[in-house]
C-alpha cells in the first residue's frame, strides 16, 4: 500500500512539475512574441507606435498618451497650449518639456547660422501651411512680416517666456523629441525592443525582437508613398527625414513646399529633395533634417563635416543620392554616392 502511494504521489509530482514548466515555457515564449500598436493622428500626422514584449498594450497606451500630452502643450493651434498662449502675447511659465525644446531650438538656430528658426510661425502662416488654406503671399507682405520678426523679441528667464513680434512654431523639432521622451519613458518602464513611427520620424528602442537590427526604408521623394530609395539597418537611433513633398500646394503651376528658408520666407528652393539625419539625439536629428534641407548639399557637407553627432542621406533633385561615412555599411540600395571627411 504504501509503496503504490509512493509511486503514485511522484507520478503526481512530475506531473505538477512538467505542467509547471510547460507553464513556463509558454508564458516565455508568449512574452516575447508580444506585441502591440497604437496608430493615432497627432501632431498633425499619422503615428504608428509599436511595442515588444512583455505588457506591450500598456506601455504603447502610455506612449499613445505621452504624444497626446506633448501635443496639448506645443500645439500651435489649440488656443490652450503653453505655444499658442505664448504666441497669443501672453508672458507663459513654460513646462521643463517645452522650454528645454524653446532653449534646444534657439541654440540650433545659432548652430544652423538661421536655417532652422523656431520663430518663424509668422511667415508658415502667411502661406497657410497651418490652416490647409493655402497662398502665395506677396513680396512685400514677406518683406513686412520678416521685418517684424526680425526686430522682435524673446524673453526667457527660467522657464517664463514672452515674445513680442516673432512667434514660435516647433513643427521642425517636436516629433523629433517627442520620439526621444518616448523611448526613454519606454525603456524607463522596462522596454528593450519598440518602433516609433511618427509621421516621417522614426525612433527605435533597442533592436528587433530578435536582436536583429531594424530595417528603416528611405522614401523617393520622386515616387509615390511606396517608393523607397534604400533601407537603413540601424540600432537604438532617431531616423528622421525632411522633404518637399511631405506637405506643398501647386498654385499656376509652381510648386510650394511647407520648408522655408528663414532668410527669403519662401520655401525652400536648395536643389535637395529630401534630407534623411540618423543621430541618437532625437531633437536633434529633426531640427538638421529640416536645416539641412534648407542649406542644400554643399552646406549641408560642411555643416556634417564640422560635427560628429549624427549622419545623414542627401537626395538631390536629380535623383543624386550621398550618404555620409557612417552610413555606408549600413544603407543598401542599388547605386549611392559616399561623401568622404
Ligand atoms: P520638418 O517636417 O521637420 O522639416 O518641419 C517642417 C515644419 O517646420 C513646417 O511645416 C513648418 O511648420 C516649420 N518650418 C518650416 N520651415 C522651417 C524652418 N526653416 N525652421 C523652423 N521651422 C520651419
Ligand atoms: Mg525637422
Amino acid at each position: 500500500m504504501r509503496e503504490e502511494n509512493t509511486e503514485e504521489n511522484l507520478v503526481i509530482a512530475m506531473k505538477k512539475w512538467t505542467a509547471l514548466l510547460l507553464a513556463l515555457l509558454l508564458s516565455l515564449l508568449c512574452g516575447c512574441k508580444q506585441e502591440s500598436t497604437a496608430e493615432i493622428f497627432a501632431m498633425d500626422t499619422v503615428m504608428e507606435l509599436t511595442v515588444y514584449g512583455p505588457d506591450a498594450a500598456e506601455h504603447t497606451a502610455m506612449a499613445a498618451e505621452t504624444v497626446r500630452r506633448l501635443e496639448r502643450k506645443l500645439s500651435v493651434t489649440d488656443e490652450s497650449s503653453e505655444v499658442a498662449r505664448l504666441n497669443a502675447g501672453e508672458t507663459v511659465t513654460l513646462s521643463d518639456e517645452t522650454a528645454e525644446l524653446l532653449r534646444r531650438g534657439l541654440a540650433l538656430r545659432e548652430e544652423t547660422g538661421g536655417a532652422l528658426d523656431p520663430a518663424i510661425y509668422p511667415v508658415v502662416r502667411l502661406w497657410g501651411f497651418t490652416t490647409g488654406e493655402y497662398r502665395v503671399p506677396s513680396g512685400a507682405e514677406i518683406a513686412e512680416t520678416l521685418e517684424e520678426i526680425r526686430s522682435g523679441t524673446l524673453s526667457l528667464k527660467e522657464n517664463t517666456a514672452a515674445v513680442q513680434g516673432i512667434q514660435l512654431d516647433f513643427g521642425a523639432v517636436a516629433k523629433g523629441y517627442t520620439g526621444a521622451v518616448l523611448a526613454e519613458a519606454l525603456k524607463a518602464a522596462g522596454v528593450t525592443s519598440a518602433l516609433l513611427k511618427l509621421g516621417g520620424s522614426v525612433q527605435t528602442v533597442g533592436t528587433k525582437p530578435d536582436g536583429s537590427p531594424w530595417r528603416i526604408a528611405i522614401r523617393n521623394p520622386a515616387g509615390d508613398e511606396n517608393a523607397y530609395l534604400g533601407i537603413l539597418e540601424v540600432g537604438e537611433t532617431a531616423v528622421i527625414t525632411s522633404g518637399g513633398y511631405q506637405r506643398y500646394f501647386v498654385e499656376d503651376g509652381v510648386r510650394y513646399s511647407h520648408i522655408l528658408d528663414p532668410a527669403s520666407g519662401y520655401p525652400a528652393d536648395s536643389g535637395l529633395s529630401s534630407v534623411t539625419i540618423v543621430s541618437e539625439d532625437g531633437l536633434l536629428a529633426d531640427g538638421l533634417s529640416t536645416a539641412l534641407y534648407v542649406m542644400g548639399l554643399e552646406k549641408a557637407e560642411q555643416f556634417w563635416q564640422s560635427r560628429s553627432d549624427f549622419e545623414a542621406v542627401l537626395v538631390e533633385e536629380d535623383g543624386t543620392i550621398h550618404v555620409t561615412e557612417g552610413l555606408e555599411d549600413c544603407f543598401l540600395c542599388d547605386e549611392f554616392v559616399v561623401i568622404r571627411r
